[in-house]
C-alpha cells in the first residue's frame, strides 16, 4: 500500500495521510460488493428505505463535522460546505422514497400475462472529482443503493476525507460494510479497475471530458453501462432588456462560486452590445466586492484553488493576448490563491472562450442580436449549463430552446436542484443524474411473459 498526503489548499499544509487502495485491494472490494449484492437486493423495499433514511439522519447529525472537513480538505467556504453536506442528506432522503416506488408494468398481450421488472444492476462504481466531493458522491451512491445495487466509490486523490467519513456514517446507520465501500486511490489504479472488472456493471463518472472519453472507451469493451458528467464552458447571456443591476450583481456568483472550479461556472458572459459598457461598469464593483479569504470565516465567499499545480494551469490562461479588464482581491502568502479576474478577449478562438478554465476567470464579449447570442453560446464542444437574462418571456423561451445545454436558468444562476434532472449535451456528458428518473438508470428492465393458454 502507498499513501498520499492530503493538503489544506488555504494553508498548503499537510493535514492527513491517507492509504491508497491497490489494484488487488480494489478487486477484492469489488468482489465483496458483488457477493453482497444478492442480499442487499433482497432487503424488503421498506427496510432499504429505512436504512437510507437512517444514513441521511447520520449525515445530518454529523453535518458540521463534514462541513469542517471539507473546509480543511477542499478550501470551500464554510457556508458552501454546509450546503454540500446538507445536499447529501437531502439526496439520501429523496431517494429513500424510491425503493417502495420501483414498480414494473403489466402490459396486455394475448394468451397470457406480460410483466416487467426493474432489477438492480449489481455492483456500481462511482468515480468522483475533487471539486464537489460530497454532493457528486451522493448523486451517484444514493439512487444506486436505493435501486438495490451495491456501491464501490472512489473519491479524487486530492479530496478523500469527506467520502471516508460518509462510509463510516453509512456503517453507523446500519448499511452493511460491503454494500457501500469507499476506496481512496488513483484513477489509473482504482478507477481503472471499476472500468475493467467484469463484476462492476455500471460506472458513474464525473470529471474531465478527456478522462470521460477513456472511461467510455474502456466500458465499451464489456458494453458496461456508463453515466458521464463532464466539463462545461457555460454562457451567461445578458440581453439589453434585462434587469442589468441584478444581472451584474449576481454574475460573480455564477462564475466564481467554488473559485470557478465548477462544471456549471458561467465562464463566458455574453452581453448585448448596446448595454456592454454599462454592464461592465456595474460588474466591476461586484467583482471587487467578492470576499476572498479564510474559508473557515462565515463571511468568506471564495476560497483558494485546490492545488499549486491547478493554480499554475489557471494562471497560464492569462499569458495570451486578452486584456484583463479588472480583478478582485486575493490573500498573499501560503495557500493556492487566485483573484476573481475579468478578461475581454477580442478573438472568438481565444482559449479563454473555448476551454474550461476551472478557475476564477471570466471572459466578457459583446453580441448584436438573439441569433448571434445563441450561435456564440453554442460555439463550444460542451453543453452543460448557462443563464439567460431578459425581461421578455418569449425571448427567454426562444433562447432556452436554442442553446444546446442540459441545464439552463432564466434570470438566475441556479443549476442544481436534486429533484430535477442534471446532465450535459454534447461533450458535457451522457445520461442524467438527480430528479425522479435517476433511479431507473440503476436498473435493467426485464420483460417476462407467462402463458395462460399453453401456447408457444
Ligand atoms: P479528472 O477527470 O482528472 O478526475 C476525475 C476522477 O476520475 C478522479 O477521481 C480521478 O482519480 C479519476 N480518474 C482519472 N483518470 C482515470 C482513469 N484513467 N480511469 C478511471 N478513473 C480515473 O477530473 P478532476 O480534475 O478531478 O475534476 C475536474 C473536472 O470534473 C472538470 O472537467 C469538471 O468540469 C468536471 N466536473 C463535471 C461535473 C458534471 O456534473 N458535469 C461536476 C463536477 C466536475
Amino acid at each position: 500500500m502507498t499513501a498520499c498526503q492530503v493538503v489544506n489548499p488555504a494553508t498548503a499544509e499537510v493535514i492527513r495521510t491517507v492509504e491508497l487502495t491497490s489494484a488487488e485491494a480494489a478487486d477484492a472490494a469489488i468482489e465483496r460488493a458483488s457477493a453482497a449484492a444478492p442480499s442487499w437486493r433482497a432487503v424488503a423495499p421498506g427496510d432499504r428505505a429505512r436504512l437510507l433514511r437512517r444514513f441521511a439522519d447520520a449525515v445530518d447529525a454529523d453535518l458540521e463535522n463534514l462541513a469542517q472537513l471539507e473546509v480543511a480538505n477542499s478550501g470551500h467556504p464554510i457556508g458552501n460546505a454546509r450546503w454540500e453536506a446538507g445536499n447529501v442528506r437531502d439526496v439520501l432522503h429523496y431517494y429513500a422514497a424510491a425503493p417502495e416506488r420501483l414498480i414494473g408494468k403489466q402490459i396486455p398481450v394475448p394468451g397470457g400475462v406480460n410483466i416487467t421488472f426493474a432489477e438492480p444492476l449489481g455492483v456500481v462504481g462511482v468515480i468522483v472529482p475533487w471539486n464537489f466531493p460530497m454532493p457528486i458522491a451522493g448523486w451517484g451512491f444514493a439512487p444506486a443503493l436505493a435501486a438495490g445495487n451495491t456501491v464501490v466509490l472512489k473519491p479524487a486523490e486530492l479530496t478523500p476525507l469527506t467520502a471516508l467519513r460518509l462510509a463510516e456514517l453509512a456503517r453507523e446507520a446500519g448499511i452493511p460494510q460491503d454494500v457501500f465501500q469507499v476506496l481512496p486511490g488513483k484513477g489509473s489504479v482504482v478507477g481503472r479497475r471499476f472500468v475493467e472488472h467484469p463484476a462492476v456493471r455500471k460506472v458513474v463518472f464525473t470529471g474531465s471530458t478527456e478522462v470521460g472519453k477513456q472511461i467510455m472507451a474502456g466500458c465499451s469493451q464489456q458494453v458496461k453501462r456508463v453515466t458521464l458528467e463532464l466539463g462545461g464552458k457555460n454562457a451567461n447571456i445578458v440581453f439589453a432588456d434585462a434587469d442589468l443591476e441584478r444581472a451584474a450583481a449576481t454574475a460573480p456568483y455564477g462564475v466564481f462560486d467554488n473559485a470557478g472550479q465548477d462544471c456549471c461556472a458561467r465562464s463566458r458572459i455574453l452581453v448585448q452590445a448596446e448595454v456592454y459598457d454599462r454592464f461592465m461598469e456595474l460588474l466591476e464593483p461586484a467583482v471587487k466586492g467578492v470576499v476572498v479569504g479564510d474559508p473557515g470565516e462565515e463571511s468568506t465567499e471564495m476560497g483558494p484553488l485546490i492545488s499549486a499545480e491547478h493554480r499554475a494551469s489557471v494562471a497560464a490562461y492569462l499569458d495570451g493576448a486578452a486584456p484583463v479588464a479588472f480583478t478582485g482581491s486575493a490573500p498573499e502568502g501560503p495557500g493556492f490563491w487566485f483573484p476573481p479576474t475579468v478578461v475581454t478577449p477580442r478573438d472568438v478562438t481565444d482559449p479563454l472562450l473555448t476551454e474550461e478554465i476551472f478557475g476564477p476567470i471570466v471572459a466578457v464579449v459583446p453580441f448584436s442580436d438573439e441569433a448571434e447570442a445563441i450561435a456564440l453560446a453554442n460555439d463550444t464542444e460542451y453543453g452543460l449549463s448557462g443563464s439567460i437574462w431578459t425581461s421578455d418571456v418569449g425571448r427567454a423561451l426562444r433562447v432556452s430552446r436554442g442553446v444546446e445545454a442540459g441545464n439552463l436558468s432564466v434570470n438566475s444562476h441556479a443549476s442544481v436542484r436534486y429533484w430535477t434532472p442534471f446532465g450535459g449535451f454534447k461533450q458535457s456528458g451522457l445520461g442524467r443524474e438527480l430528479g425522479p428518473d435517476a433511479v431507473e438508470a440503476f436498473t435493467e428492465t426485464k420483460n417476462v411473459f407467462i402463458s395462460t393458454e399453453g401456447n408457444r
